[in-house]
């Protein structure tokens, strides 16, 4: 079938909406008919070339959610008909990490960057090349074909033109702070940058009990709207919210910095270690840019404040366990979706909602596929 799709054919480099030919689902994949999609930075990064793309053509997007309309053989979580979220990690459910709750490091994620299917072959194919999926998935299309690991079931009366955020960036945001920083109440937590995924850190850090969140972003619409979704105070840069921080804990520092910087540099977390208490927690959320390849921290003070540098991969959450629990936090009026969206597009305005995230005007923006 023929399915339009926001495609890169070169990088650094823009989207081309283009008809592409979806074949049908092969064993254990489905056919998704895509109801909206989230966009997320880290597809910004193949348009900047902040992060190298191994081969293209390649149909983004990663944060999508729809209607299943076919499965392919040994499908059996899903039938068509099932409204689901699509992760941007799959969950094999097997694997040791799976099998020990660690479903956002599943060995399948091993075939994020690769481009093709898991068995190797292509479903996308654009005037006879193969086009690359973005994490098996590629939500920039009004169709696609993705692995049954890659979809969770959901509830079907939910919104899915709201809940495709829980495909990467709530639970990406929200679990670096529930469960990477592991926020506790009463907890001082600063959140560094306020997009798609420090909005959701600043909701996380909130959901666990901290009692001061600091928002640090430059720009004032941004600081604004963290405040609005739960921040306590908001900052323009790092080293005015670490003073505040130092002043009302008694020169000791935050219990965590999360770090969710649109693009990571070393000194952004080298900035979140010098804000953080002994003991404390400095999460590394946002994608590195790729020559990134040391942290200037002091070794001494790693080792002598007993302090901590954790990684955090779709906020440390399980798709499966995980999607389902947010969704019914939203229908229970506890974790916000609506606010996030700043503005809607249709699938012809792609690169005018990545112009408008990289000036700074959007929290999240969505594109509509129906
Ligand atoms: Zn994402
Ligand atoms: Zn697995």
């Amino acid at each position: 079938m023929k399915t339009r799709a926001a495609v890169m054919f070169e990088s650094p480099g823009r989207w081309e909406i283009v008809e592409v030919d979806l074949d049908p689902p092969k064993a254990q994949e489905v056919l998704v008919k895509l109801v909206a999609t989230g966009l997320c930075h880290s597809d910004a990064h193949y348009m900047t070339g902040d992060m190298p793309v191994h081969q293209l053509p390649l149909c983004g997007g990663h944060e999508g959610a729809g209607i299943v309309e076919a499965v392919g053989p040994g499908v059996t979580s899903v039938a068509p008909g099932d409204h689901v979220v699509l992760a941007f990690i799959p969950g094999c459910g097997r694997c040791r990490m799976c099998a020990s709750g660690r479903q956002n490091l599943c060995d399948l994620g091993a075939h994020l960057m690769a481009g093709p299917q898991l068995d190797g072959t292509y479903r996308m194919h654009h005037e006879g090349r193969d086009v690359c999926q973005m994490v098996l998935i590629s939500t920039f299309a009004e169709r696609t074909v993705v692995p049954e690991f890659s979809v969770v079931k959901i509830a079907d009366d939910v919104p899915l033109e709201t809940v495709c955020l829980l495909g990467c960036g709530v639970g990406t945001g929200w679990g670096s702070a529930v469960n990477s920083a592991e926020v506790a109440p009463g907890d001082v937590v600063i959140v560094m940058g306020i997009g798609g995924i420090g909005i959701n850190a600043v909701q996380g850090a909130r959901h666990a009990g901290a009692t001061t969140i600091v928002a640090v972003d430059p720009v004032a619409f941004k600081r604004e709207k963290a405040q609005e979704m739960g921040a306590t105070h908001a900052f323009d840069n790092i080293g005015d919210a670490t003073e505040f921080v130092h002043s009302i804990t008694n020169g000791q520092g935050a219990d965590s910095a999360i770090v969710t910087i649109g693009v990571v540099l070393g000194e952004h977390i080298a900035q979140g270690f010098d804000a953080i208490r002994k003991g404390g927690t400095v999460v590394v959320t946002g994608v590195p840019r790729f020559d990134q390849l040391s942290i200037p921290v002091n070794p001494m003070m790693l080792v002598g404040f007993q302090k901590r540098i954790q990684g955090s991969l779709y906020g440390a959450c399980s798709p499966s366990r995980d999607i389902p629990r947010q969704v019914e936090m939203y229908r229970a009026g506890q974790l916000k979706l609506d606010e996030l969206i700043t503005r809607r597009y249709t699938l012809e305005q792609i690169n005018e909602a990545y112009d408008d995230m990289f000036a700074g005007r959007n929290i999240r923006g969505v594109i509509d596929l129906v």
